[in-house]
């Protein structure tokens, strides 16, 4: 904990000089939506002599004639001249003074018009200790989860945090996931063996186009309602830091970032490895109509048996063929197997796809 938070306190003076600062806007100057945006957000959130936003209309980063007229009469009661607007001129510096108090912090995301909040070091330290204190992730993954949640601070001034289904995944939570999202069953996710984390944005707190503040979920629920895809600048912020870490993320689940390539391991190999390292029984699998289906000598030394997917032998039904004989007792013993896999998880290997 001392150590990170010495790593922490290095970034913070790192990036107190990268305060997140507009460009030129106004006449003239290269009107980036973004920069426009902020204005505009910041033209809602200041107030009038008598009480009023100075724009009464949605925050759309176009640089128009109501944004024009708000500049205007902003600058009018201030007494300020000056236009284009210079990056840390007076009139941000007006406009920044004079934000209440429930909108200091205000910064927009580069190349969006998303206006947000910024979160503080203490919630940033949080999480971090949240991952660094927690005991199943694979050692080089959590450091680059750490590394990930530290540079979005830093860049971004955002915290992320692990979900409630971003730890490792117990094999039996994974019958619920699955027919949803991914194919993967028990044993078949890599978030059962501490190489996948899911990332998101609990807390984060940004204003809306009508200028009222929102509090999200880790999914961005409510920003994805109100904004539609302009919401998923976020997650590509995210994403851009997580490459450049080395982390992968997967088509289907945006909040998901894992250790390995999907495309380069097989997840149902890398599950048969796991079982003959930890158990009696011989195993084999082969895809069937894009689902991993498994075969197993049933520790019997001879012929294989068919005995279905990962959800059916995890759930006590594995289609035993009538032949092998004691069809419950063999359901017994397979789901056996898979749970000494699951409480060796640590013996995981990846093993490469063909
Ligand atoms: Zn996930």
């Amino acid at each position: 904990m001392r150590q990170f938070r010495h790593s922490l306190g290095a970034a913070l003076c790192a990036c107190a000089l990268a305060w997140a600062s507009p460009a030129a806007v106004g006449e003239g100057a290269a009107n980036e939506p973004d920069d426009v945006a902020l204005l505009q957000a910041m033209l809602l959130a200041v107030k009038t002599p008598s009480g009023r936003p100075y724009i009464q209309f949605r925050i759309d980063g176009e640089l128009g004639a109501g944004t024009k007229a708000a500049l205007a009469a902003f600058q009018r009661d201030r007494k300020i001249a000056e236009n284009p607007l210079r990056p840390d001129g007076p009139t941000w510096k007006a406009l920044r003074a004079a934000l209440p108090e429930e909108y200091v912090g205000m910064r927009v995301l580069p190349g969006s018009k998303i206006v947000y909040f910024e979160a503080t070091a203490a919630e940033a330290a949080k999480s971090i200790y949240q991952i660094e204190s927690y005991g199943e992730f694979e050692p080089s993954f959590q450091r680059q989860i750490v590394a990930m949640v530290q540079r979005m601070f830093e860049e971004h001034r955002i915290v992320l945090w692990i979900t409630y289904t971003g730890w490792r995944r117990p094999f039996g939570d994974q019958m619920g996931f699955a027919r949803r999202n991914s194919q993967a069953g028990p044993g078949e996710s890599t978030h059962h063996y501490g190489r996948a984390c899911d990332l998101g944005f609990r807390n984060f707190r940004w204003m809306d186009t009508t200028g009222a503040i929102r509090e999200d979920t880790d999914w961005l629920d409510r920003m994805s309602r109100a904004l539609g895809p302009a919401s998923w600048r976020l997650w590509k912020a995210r994403d851009a830091i997580a490459f450049s870490l080395g982390l992968y993320k997967i088509a289907w689940e945006a909040v998901h970032l894992q250790a390995l390539e999907d495309e380069r391991i097989s997840n149902a190999r890398s599950l048969v490895k796991l079982l003959e390292k930890t158990g009696k029984m011989k195993w084999e699998t082969k895809h069937v109509n894009r689902k991993a289906h498994y075969w197993s000598d049933l520790g019997r030394g001879g012929p294989m048996y068919p005995v279905g997917t990962a959800h059916e032998i995890w759930a006590g039904k594995a289609p035993v063929p009538a032949g092998a004989g004691d069809i419950e007792g063999i359901r017994k013993a397979l789901r056996e197997e898979f749970e000494k896999a699951e409480q060796n998880w640590r013996l995981w290997e990846p093993v490469e796809a063909n």
